[in-house]
């Protein structure tokens, strides 16, 4: 990916403001969905999805505050994760994944969202080894049993859970999972939480709860999400033909 030439001062300026009152916009829902399903704002973590934008609002979105950035393609997020590493930001790979983009991935991202299925966990356990890191991983869900678009089904999660624990260098952090198309979110969020619980005993660290995106983050809020994935509502609409240069 090339990041479009430098903004000027007063695009900068202009785009940092847009990000800002987003941010805000954000806050001001994650608060409120916080004080109607009665948790404590401390325990939800943002995720703000950088993905198609470029790494200038990576940067504009750690002067704000934002510490968390998420990404779903490694041909993107390795050299936006390149020129930001000064940052100290945490890296959430979030994006399916094929097992031969595991050695790229575990250079740079602090918590994997997205594993699926055995062979992805033993790639994912090597790559973490020789890159002599520790990496977080979270079981993905299919809420909707449609394999097209990622995830385990729900039976097979504590296999899975159970793998990625047994591999030295992985630790076994949660669920997440994207709400069905189609369905009512909180309805297929609410399997989350039961699924925790099922696992928990045996990973007392699979704590985790990713769920929620821009539509559905209070959906997610009211059934116990700990991680909300959000894009579009903090960096603007994505076109199909990627991000847009001034602003969005
Ligand atoms: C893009 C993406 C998001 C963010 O979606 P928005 O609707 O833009 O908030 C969250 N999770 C995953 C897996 C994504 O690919």
């Amino acid at each position: 990916m090339t990041d479009p030439p430098l903004r000027s001062r007063p695009a900068r300026e202009r785009r940092l403001a847009q990000l800002r009152a987003n941010l805000e916009a954000v806050e001001r829902r994650i608060v409120a969905g916080c004080a109607v399903a009665g948790r404590d704002r401390a325990e939800i973590t943002l995720v703000v999805v950088t993905k198609t934008y470029p790494a200038s609002d990576v940067e504009l979105l750690a002067q704000l505050g934002v510490r968390d950035v998420g990404e779903n393609r490694d041909q993107e997020a390795a050299p936006k994760h390149a020129a930001t590493t000064n940052l100290g930001l945490i890296w959430h790979f979030v994006g399916q994944l094929q097992s031969n983009k595991a050695s790229s991935v575990a250079r740079y991202a602090d918590l994997v969202h997205s594993v699926d299925r055995p062979s992805l966990v033993r790639a994912l356990g090597r790559a973490a080894r020789s890159a002599r890191r520790r990496m977080d991983c979270l079981v993905q869900v299919s809420l909707d049993g449609d394999p097209c678009r990622g995830g385990a089904l729900p039976a097979d999660v504590p296999a899975l859970a159970d793998a990625i624990a047994a591999e030295p260098g992985l630790r076994m952090r949660g669920m997440m999972a994207v709400a069905p198309l189609g369905e009512p979110a909180r309805e297929a969020f609410a399997l989350l939480p039961q699924l925790r619980e099922r696992v928990l005993g045996t990973h007392p660290d699979a704590l985790v709860i990713s769920a929620g995106m821009s539509a559905d983050l209070e959906q997610a809020l009211a059934e116990g999400a700990t991680h909300l994935r959000v894009g579009s509502a903090v960096l603007g609409a994505r076109g199909p033909l990627g991000y847009r240069p001034n602003g969005g």
